[in-house]
């Protein structure tokens, strides 16, 4: 599958680079195909983008240069909805990044039942040396530019990695001036205020939570006392691990991109929240240890999250951790064969695009409310959310246990049916 670049063949753009997100992804979708019958004739729409956007966002920087900025917005398949999916703010974006975190929506939408197709969005750029008058007019271009395949019955974007409510209104405002009218549906993950849901902001965390909880119950792990390991605490490792320590666990290390701590009798996650928040990392956090980044592979634990970007969990370190339950926080943690290695050695791992779909779960919800004008309870929407991912969650551990596949095949399975029984029954056009 892996293709070499030479002179009389360039690589086509859904060539993947070895090891990338988009190479994970195909792994993916190989492993599904034994199981999809006769819909396997439709399966190539799965290894292809239906569309894919690349723009150049030009703003005016503060001392009054002009820079350029790489964005992409890439719908992946349409056959189920609208396209849904965040859009990340991050140095190392690459369009084959967001083809793969786009088809990864398409999967989650599907495996969880929302209505929503998949795609996705990003800028290439390091937003912490924007000012935040450069941030906005960052955000403002781009969505001006990627107007033209976005809105509320399109492709409806969402915050992702160093992206938040703020950008989401600067988002919503931008769309809304050019079509001359307010379109709160738009975007989701707004501010309350703005027809943004209550809930929104910690439904990522909260599905992570939710889903962790239903796997340590099915493999006899009780969560009072159990030792966690988070990667990543930013929105939704920070609230996992919130989540998890009001369980009764102990939050044993952090990791992020500033450093690693360790405080083994668990440390206190509201204080580690208020140093990130002043600090902007874990690194300097006193009532803890610090560790080499690199070790925190090595902590002793009972469950991993990894809450941060792809390709983290490498075969060299699924052979390391101690960890029983691997929660997927992030979009594409794991990389193909460490997911063998882990489950040779019998580490359950709640894949991706059920682990973290609470995030676009409570998306869905902010996109009905907004059309009905009509809002709901917190308590409602946590109660939906659990039930609705409790659910999908069950649904595909049965389809595990019945197929003997692991749950991220179990989870492909279930989506990749949905996806392509909808292509078939939709037909080719013309
Ligand atoms: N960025 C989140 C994800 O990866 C949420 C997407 C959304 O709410 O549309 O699932």
């Amino acid at each position: 599958m892996l293709q070499t670049a030479s002179p009389n063949n360039p690589l086509s753009y859904i060539d993947p680079q070895p090891d990338s997100p988009w190479q994970t992804y195909l792994s993916q979708v190989e492993r599904v195909l034994p199981y999809l019958g006769p819909l396997s004739r439709w399966a190539e729409t799965l290894r292809r983008p239906k569309r894919a956007l690349i723009v150049d966002v030009p703003i005016e920087m503060d001392d009054g240069t002009v820079r350029h900025f790489e964005g992409f917005r890439v719908q992946h398949n349409l056959s189920r909805g609208p396209g849904k999916g965040g859009v990340r703010y991050h140095p190392q974006v690459t369009l084959e990044e967001v083809m793969a975190l786009a088809a990864w929506m398409t999967v989650k939408n599907a495996a969880v039942g929302l209505p929503f197709g998949g795609a996705k969005g990003g800028i290439r750029v390091e937003p912490g040396e924007l000012s935040h008058k450069e941030l906005e007019r960052l955000t403002r271009r781009y969505t001006s530019e990627i107007g033209i395949i976005i809105g509320p019955q399109q492709d409806i974007p969402a915050p992702d990695v160093n992206t938040n409510p703020q950008i989401m209104a600067w988002m919503m405002d931008t769309y809304s001036m050019n079509i001359g009218g307010t379109a709160t549906g738009v975007v989701t993950g707004k501010p309350v205020q703005l027809g943004g849901s209550l809930g929104r902001v910690k439904a990522t965390g909260r599905g992570v939570f939710v889903t962790g909880r239903e796997a340590a119950r099915r493999i006899n792990l009780p969560l009072e006392g159990a030792r966690v390991a988070v990667q990543g605490f930013g929105n939704v490792g920070a609230t996992a691990a919130e989540l998890f320590a009001h369980a009764g666990a102990r939050v044993v290390a952090v990791q992020d991109h500033t450093g690693a701590v360790l405080h083994a009798p668990g440390l206190d996650v509201p204080a580690l929240q208020a140093h990130v928040q002043a600090h902007g990392g874990v690194a300097g956090f006193e009532a803890a240890q610090p560790i080499a980044r690199e070790d925190f592979w090595d902590v002793p634990c009972d469950i991993l999250i990894p809450a941060a970007l792809e390709g983290q969990i490498t075969e060299a370190r699924a052979r390391r951790t101690a960890a029983r339950l691997v929660l997927e926080g992030a979009n594409g943690p794991t990389l193909p064969g460490a997911d063998d290695i882990m489950a040779e050695r019998g580490v359950l791992v709640v894949p991706d695009v059920i682990c973290n779909a609470g995030g676009v779960t409570v998306s869905y919800f902010e996109w009905v409310q907004d059309f009905s004008s009509f809002f709901w309870s917190e308590d409602e929407i946590n109660a939906r959310l659990d039930k609705i991912l409790g659910g999908a969650f069950a649904h595909i551990w049965d389809t595990a246990d019945r197929l003997k596949i692991t749950l991220r095949t179990a989870a492909f399975v279930v989506a990749c049916e949905r996806v392509l029984q909808a292509r078939a029954e939709r037909g080719l056009y013309p």
